[in-house]
């Protein structure tokens, strides 16, 4: 059925699409009218804050997450302290570390096979900690799937700590498509195959992951910007990470779930911090932790639950990324996504302008004066970007397109 509706040789009948993915992409390839079509601009619901905010990262928040920090940011729970506050070594840190960690669990389905660990130095620090505990020494060879800024950047630092080679890479292509998985080049004898599960630059994302065809099968994802977007088959993966600023919480703790068995085997020269050893056998606490952010994430994960669980939280994100990517193809060339439509990311909308720079700039000065901020494309490629992670309200996106429609009118 999604055969008639996709074109490429990555199409997402290839990778076994969820179904909320599918449908974006299949909406947006038949180019159905735009769902939120006549909805004036002024007409919809004005924020609960004042503003929408598009922010790739640190970014938006759920309201009632912020508002429960806030009513026990000054006395924690009636401790009489703020958790800010507390030893992380006491009782009340020491429940909510370990209930997100049970939330996060349960939320994405981890199986006990993997442990879940709070890290810190954000998922830059990621880029180097990976290879340090995959290879035994700086000659072992490692795959790299570049897809965009993020995958290349994780690649470059690997070169320091293991043999890093491209497996493929979209930069030809300006990083706007995924390789049908034959396409990928892998090393047989590679300790693991690197993917960055969603491109926050390029708005390029894996609708489903590669088997990798190294001896040791191991898959690793870089999955900053659409960690808990989803379910995923953790199973699949020797280590998924994230950092929290995107879909699950502030800046300062990143979230690696590391496969049990790949723990234990840092080259020797891995610092202390970045051995997954250090941070597993204590628990995520064998130095002083980001203990606000980790229990912000623990407020988000609760709410993830409440909404349903990562099914739930799909179909919103699948319906809200539709409604964009419908009013980017509608516009008859007005908007531009130059991203292939199998993989566009539900999480990051890049878009230009065909009327060229200024008007983008204009766009984006105008939007803000509407209430929606920070969709200025990120400086290394330009244009707009719309961020629109799990907290982004369909109001918030049905806002943004109604304001599209308005400044196509206004401005043919
Ligand atoms: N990977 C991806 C996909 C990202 O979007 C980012 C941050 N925007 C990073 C890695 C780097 O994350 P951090 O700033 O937490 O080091």
């Amino acid at each position: 059925m999604f055969a008639a509706a996709t074109t490429t040789p990555n199409s997402l009948l290839l990778h076994r699409p969820s179904p909320a993915a599918a449908k974006v992409a299949m909406d947006s390839s038949l180019r159905l009218p735009a769902r939120a079509a006549g909805i004036s601009c002024a007409a919809v619901a004005t924020p609960e804050r004042g503003v929408y905010n598009f922010a790739a990262g640190p970014a938006t928040l759920p309201l009632s997450v912020l508002q429960k920090a806030q009513e026990e940011l000054v006395d924690y729970r009636g401790s009489g302290m703020s958790i800010m506050e507390m030893s992380h070594r006491g009782k009340e840190f020491d429940a909510a570390i370990k209930k997100a960690e049970a939330d996060l669990r349960t939320l994405l389905a981890v199986p006990d096979t993997h442990e879940i660990l709070f890290l810190q130095g954000g998922a830059t620090t990621q880029f180097s900690a990976v290879p340090l505990n995959l290879c035994a020494s700086p000659s072992d060879p490692v795959d790299f799937v570049v897809s965009g800024s993020w995958s290349d950047k994780a690649f470059k630092e690997a070169k320091k700590f293991s043999a890093a080679s491209v497996a493929w890479s979209g930069k030809d292509g300006k990083y706007t498509s995924l390789p049908p998985f034959d396409a990928i080049k892998q090393n047989p004898e590679a300790k693991f195959l690197h993917i960055c599960s969603n491109e926050t630059i390029h708005g390029v994302e894996f609708k489903d992951y590669p088997e990798p065809k190294n001896k040791s099968g191991i898959l690793v994802a870089d999955m900053s910007s659409n960690f808990c977007s989803k379910p995923v088959d953790v199973s699949r993966f020797g280590i998924i990470y994230a950092g929290a600023q995107k879909n699950v919480g502030p800046s300062g703790v990143t979230i690696a779930i590391v496969r049990k068995d790949l723990i234990g085997n840092a080259q020797p020269i891995t610092p202390v911090m970045l051995d997954y050893k250090t941070h597993a056998d204590n628990a995520s606490l064998y130095n002083t932790p980001p203990c606000f952010a980790i229990y912000i994430c623990g407020l988000v994960f609760e709410d993830l639950l409440a909404q349903g669980g990562l099914a739930e939280v799909e179909k919103k994100n699948a319906h809200k990324a539709g409604i964009l990517y419908d009013a980017i193809d509608g516009s008859d060339g007005y908007y531009i996504c130059p991203v292939e439509k199998s993989v566009r990311s539900l999480m990051n909308v890049p878009f230009t302008l065909a009327k060229g720079g200024d008007f983008e700039k204009q766009f984006i000065a105008e939007a803000a004066k509407e209430g929606m901020v920070q969709l200025k494309g990120h400086r290394s490629v330009g244009g707009v970007r719309a961020s629109i992670y799990n907290a982004m309200p369909l109001a918030g996106v049905e806002k943004l397109v109604a304001f599209m429609k308005d400044f196509q009118a206004r401005n043919p």
